[in-house]
């Protein structure tokens, strides 16, 4: 497993848990330390060392620069994994990052897939994540099995790089559902509604998706819940949703304004805090 930030980590655990020997690798050592302390980890020295070691990499970065440096950078996992493995990324990226990855563990003799997955930090720890799969039907069958450790649903969606455009069409949903979300419960507020009885009637309602559940503790006491999900990570996300957008031909006027959004709650301060956050900037509070 190498990376290991707040979804890396969860899934760390859940395939501990699954029973499968774990080599770590994290750029920060300290969360590659306390995950080996609980769970027992071998922690590797770099990439490359890790996947050596590895019949499945799994990877869980931040961002298209992070994925280069950690498979195609100096002891990358490109430079370490065997010919008869299989890596597979959970990361929000660009499809074409996802190909251009996929072409140099080929040229390696090892094979790739991306597995970005829907939901977050407590779905994991749940183990009911839906994973939108993208790469040679006889590689995502062969990933399955690890992937149940975390997930509940495994969608195979097409050829490498499909399961990234896919996971970036939901995300391009989600940040927008996230920002109306955040607009009716400060718009039910502000009309003299308690806020959990507003949040109550979302949740029980026609709009009453599994996000509006799993983030009703963060919506309603934004101060005592740990961060799931950066508004950094969100405006990752919508600048990574427009660009595949303008290369496809694709009208997205709602992520644009949902991008502003974000952006504007960002510049105001709060780019580490939870994307639910942004019901606390609508309400002028920080
Ligand atoms: P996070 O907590 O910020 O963790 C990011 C990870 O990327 C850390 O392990 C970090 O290492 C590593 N990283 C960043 N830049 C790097 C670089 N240049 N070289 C090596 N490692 C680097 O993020 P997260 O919330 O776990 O999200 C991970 C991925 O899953 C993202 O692509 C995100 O969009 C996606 N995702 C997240 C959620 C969620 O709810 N959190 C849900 C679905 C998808 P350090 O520890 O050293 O900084």
């Amino acid at each position: 497993m190498v990376g290991l930030g707040r979804m890396g980590s969860a899934m760390a655990r859940r395939f501990h848990g699954a029973g499968h020997d774990l080599v770590v690798w994290n750029r920060d050592r300290t969360k590659a330390e306390a995950l080996a302390d609980d769970t027992g980890a071998a922690i590797a020295a770099s990439p490359a060392a890790a996947a050596k070691e590895a019949d499945v990499v799994v990877t869980s970065l931040a961002d298209d620069a992070a994925l280069v440096d950690v498979y195609l950078g100096l002891e990358g996992v490109a430079s370490g994994i065997r010919p008869d493995a299989i890596a597979l990324d959970t990361s929000t990226v660009d499809p074409a990052t996802i190909r251009q990855v996929g072409a140099s563990l080929g040229a390696v003799g090892a094979r790739f897939c991306d597995c970005p997955v829907s939901g977050s930090v407590s779905t994991v720890e749940a183990g009911t994540l839906t994973i939108m799969a993208g790469g040679e039907p006889e590689v995502v069958a062969a990933v399955e099995a690890v992937l149940s450790a975390i997930a509940q649903k495994v969608v195979r969606v097409g050829d490498l790089g499909s399961g990234a455009a896919c996971k970036l069409a939901v995300n391009g949903l989600l940040h927008s559902f996230n920002v109306a979300l955040s607009e009716a419960l400060v718009l039910a507020e502000r009309a003299g509604v308690d806020r959990e009885a507003a949040y109550e009637v979302f949740a029980s309602g026609a709009a009453g998706a599994p996000y509006v559940h799993y983030k009703r503790q963060a919506f309603e006491h934004p101060d005592e819940v740990d961060v799931a999900f950066t508004l950094d990570l969100a405006a990752k996300d919508l600048d990574l949703v427009r660009a595949l957008g303008e290369r496809v031909g694709a009208t997205l006027e709602q992520a644009g304004t949902t991008a502003a959004i974000v952006e504007a709650a960002i510049a105001s301060g709060m780019g580490g805090r939870d994307l639910s956050a942004i019901a606390v900037y609508l309400r002028g509070e920080s």
